[in-house]
């Protein structure tokens, strides 16, 4: 395994929309591992493919329990409203305030090609329209309505949880 560069919000890959994975093989598996790896050592909730530079509709989410790996996921249900900050880890330093449904449900293969599927509220289901939309090349800054002052960064007492 190995860590992979996080790209930032200036690269041609973050504003790309992704394609489908074709084949669930040993190379995938690979960059499955490595994103997992990256994921956790830049302490971050979730990793979509085009941040480290792969234009594929993949992205991993750690759940606080487990690494959830989602290949050509689709968004089938959405309910409830929160409102937020969220951050980036293609975007660092940043934080922004956003509106995101509370419970989503999405659908996803697994690594060998299965689908599955997941719901989530609160983080996670921030997380799944976060990752969701880097798949399609939008960062979450265009959908976000006011950026968080340095003074509201300094006043946050928890630690910085980016997608
Ligand atoms: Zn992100």
């Amino acid at each position: 395994m190995a860590l992979r560069k996080i790209l930032t919000s200036e690269d041609s890959a973050l504003h790309k929309r992704c394609r489908p994975v074709t084949k669930f093989d040993e190379k995938l598996h690979t960059l499955l591992d490595d994103m997992g790896e990256t994921l956790t050592a830049a302490n971050g909730v979730g990793l979509a493919a085009p941040q480290i530079g792969i234009l594929r509709r993949i992205f991993v989410m750690d759940t606080g329990e487990e690494i959830v790996e989602l290949i050509n996921p689709e968004i089938i249900e959405t309910s409830g409203e929160q409102d937020g900050m969220e951050g980036c880890l293609s975007v660092p330093g940043e934080w922004w305030m956003v509106k995101r449904p509370n419970v989503v449900k999405a659908r996803a293969q697994d690594r060998y090609g299965k689908w599955f599927e997941i719901e989530g509220e609160e983080l996670i289901a921030r997380c799944l329209c976060h990752e969701n939309d880097h798949l399609d090349g939008h960062i979450y800054t265009e959908v976000a309505y006011r950026k968080l002052t340095d003074e509201e960064i300094e006043a946050m007492t928890s630690t910085s949880e980016e997608a």
